[in-house]
């Protein structure tokens, strides 16, 4: 038989789900894939609710209901300062997952090349490729993920369509500085290239750091596609909500390719994600406080265990060095017996590469679970480690 689609075939499962199965089958508790443990706002769902009873649900209108289409304009207003026409610059999509295929394929194709930033969220590379554009990687390093000016400098050339840029960032937890941004949007503006803004964790940025949408920058609000996720900001991972923010020229072919990847998104669920968008400051403010305070339960204890903890400025995610423990393998050996051993999932950083050689004693804490649950996790981690230095 003809062999199926190259990029696809023989590509593994995502290494979420695949620690999402070991930690069930270990009976772990799950701190690799990215999902909190409590619901998102009860009104939130109550609206959803609701409206599933009380409304329509067929076809929504394919841009996203006009509701929705607002509150994120409303929202890029109230947060960023951004003008944005609701009904031409904004799209709804199944997820940011979807965001991301619609905005490549519209934006992206065969000669082109297109700059990524290792450590990089999974799907870009695959669909980078199923573009058929060339991916040209540049890496932040660690311990302080710093961007090298000289590095990103000789990834563009005249054959740059796009930049993909995660801010903040996901595995490692940075947020772009305002330095880097304006480096990033100087190459763009020289370089004549677009700009894919994977903003999902806008909304989760802590008290040291700020987050500021590459698109607010001088001369990038051409340029920009900015995407957003209610599955982050409102923790409802399941409903699949995303939007895009774009100039109209760059929405209009976005659309294009949306209409013929879903249409469209489920009406309910998009009205109880203008409702939450169209929440009071309050909820941002204590959403992010809630996390930033799980995060600091986290990191001290996995810090005081051994472990170099490296800075989080934002994500529910933080990253540590093994190294200092004396562990001798990879980090996916030390995932694994780390699952097996203490009962504890988290996610090994080399995933997070495409081709190039990365960091491999770098592990992925998610933090948005109940505190009870980090306590928990953190006694086994220290059994483990207990365990582990009388052998
Ligand atoms: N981008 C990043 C950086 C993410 O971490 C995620 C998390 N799932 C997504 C995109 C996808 O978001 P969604 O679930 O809305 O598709
Ligand atoms: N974004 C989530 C993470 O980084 C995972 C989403 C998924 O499993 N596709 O863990």
């Amino acid at each position: 038989m003809k062999p199926t689609n190259t990029v696809f075939t023989g590509l593994e499962t995502t290494v979420f789900e695949r620690m999402s199965r070991l930690a069930s089958e270990h009976k772990a508790i799950n701190l690799g894939q990215g999902f909190p443990d409590v619901d998102g706002p009860q009104d939130v769902r109550q609206v959803a609710a609701d409206a599933l009873m009380q409304d329509p649900n067929q076809y929504p209108p394919m841009l996203g209901v006009p509701a929705l289409r607002q509150a994120v304009a409303d929202n890029n207003k109230r947060f960023y300062d951004l003008d944005i026409d609701w009904q031409s610059e904004v799209l709804v999509t199944s997820g940011a997952t979807e965001a991301l295929a619609d905005s490549i394929f519209a934006l992206v194709e065969p000669g082109d090349e297109v700059i990524l930033i290792e450590p990089l969220y999974d799907c870009y590379l695959s669909l980078v490729k199923r573009a058929g554009a060339t991916p040209v990687f540049v890496q932040v390093t660690p311990p302080n993920w710093e961007l090298h000016e000289d590095q990103l400098r000789k990834a563009f050339s005249s054959k740059t369509k796009a930049i993909l840029i995660n801010n903040p960032m996901n595995p490692n937890a940075k947020v772009f500085h305002k330095d880097e941004l304006q480096l990033i949007a100087d190459l763009c503006l020289e370089y004549d290239c677009y700009a894919i803004c994977d903003e999902v964790y806008e909304h989760i940025v802590f008290s040291e750091a700020k987050h500021k949408p590459l698109m607010t920058l001088p001369g990038m609000r051409d340029r920009c596609v900015r995407i957003g996720s209610a599955g982050k900001t409102f923790s409802l991972t399941g409903w699949k909500i995303g939007y895009i923010t774009a100039p109209h020229n760059l929405l209009e072919p976005i659309a294009k390719a949306h209409q013929f990847v879903t249409f469209t998104t489920p009406p309910n669920l998009q009205k109880a994600v203008a409702y939450g968008l169209n929440k009071d400051d309050d909820y941002y403010v204590s959403f992010e406080k809630e996390l930033e305070a799980k995060r600091d339960l986290i990191s001290g204890p996995l810090a005081d265990m051994g472990f170099s903890v490296l800075q989080c400025e934002g994500t529910y995610f933080v990253t540590c060095d093994f190294s200092p423990l004396g562990f001798n393998g990879t980090d996916v050996e030390f995932c694994q017996k780390m699952v097996e051993e203490a009962g504890v999932a988290a996610v090994p950083i080399s995933a997070f590469y495409g081709t190039h050689e990365g960091p491999k004693t770098l592990v992925r804490f998610c933090f948005c679970k109940k505190d009870e649950v980090l306590h928990e996790a953190l006694s086994r981690l220290r059994t483990w480690m207990g365990a582990m230095a009388v052998s």
